[in-house]
């Protein structure tokens, strides 16, 4: 069987993980997994899950540990993440790259991809964002979809994120230093860091990032 390609895709909100995961994703074949996505869905749908996890993402706080885990751990198993997935906004945490790792074993992570941009850029591409709930596309403020409130792919509502108010960006970036800056090292350590420009075109920062990848030999 053919090397499973995991992938995790590091950097602070706003550095244009969601765009470049995207193009990542249909170059390698492999799913996008964005624990935020599964996240929001849960909400949308109203689940169980999404009930108790609603006021932490509207205040940009992180869920626990213990419930990321559980859903990775569950997307991994589905059947196309066995050639390997693209991990955006997880692991998060030491303890979720701790478990991670355990959850890979031997055919773990083949590299970390640090996009990396300075705060007041992630700052002011968060806050002039808007997306569509139906479909997740991403516009910008002053976007005819983000004007006019509708979104030109799927017909569904352009909004604001919740988490995409000044207090909850705010939090957010704090979490993103506090809690998730120490993975670089962490990766770093197991010499599978590569840091990417994300104050770039974006078809630029793609062109960037597949070219580490293949410098590695791994696609
Ligand atoms: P962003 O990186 O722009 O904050 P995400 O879509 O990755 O957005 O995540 C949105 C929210 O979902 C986070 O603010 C947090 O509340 C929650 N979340 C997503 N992934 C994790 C994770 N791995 N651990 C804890 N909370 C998470």
């Amino acid at each position: 069987m053919p090397k499973r390609l995991n992938l995790v895709i590091l950097g602070k909100q706003g550095a244009g993980k969601g765009t470049q995961c995207e193009r990542l994703s249909a170059r390698y074949s492999i799913p996008h997994v964005s624990t935020g996505d599964i996240l929001r869905s849960a909400i949308q749908v109203d689940s169980t899950l999404g009930r108790s996890v609603a006021s932490i993402l509207d205040a940009g706080a992180l869920v626990p540990d213990d419930v990321v885990i559980k859903l990775v751990e569950d997307r991994l198993e589905e059947l196309d993440a066995r050639g390997g997935a693209l991990l955006d906004g997880f692991p998060r945490t030491i303890a979720q790259a701790e478990a991670l790792e355990d959850l890979l074993g031997d055919d773990g992570i083949k590299l970390c991809i640090n996009l990396e941009v300075p705060t007041e850029l992630a700052t002011q591409r968060l806050s002039t964002r808007r997306v569509c709930q139906e479909c997740g596309s991403i516009y910008k403020e002053t976007d005819v979809e983000a004007i006019s409130g509708t979104c030109s792919k799927c017909g569904g509502d352009v909004i604001q994120r919740a988490d995409d108010y000044p207090d909850a960006i705010r939090q957010r970036l704090e979490a993103y230093v506090s809690s998730t800056e120490p993975l670089l090292a962490f990766y770093e350590a197991r010499g599978l860091l590569v840091t990417v420009n994300g104050d770039q075109k974006p078809d630029d920062v793609t062109v960037a990032i597949q070219s580490e990848i293949s410098l590695r030999g791994l696609g």
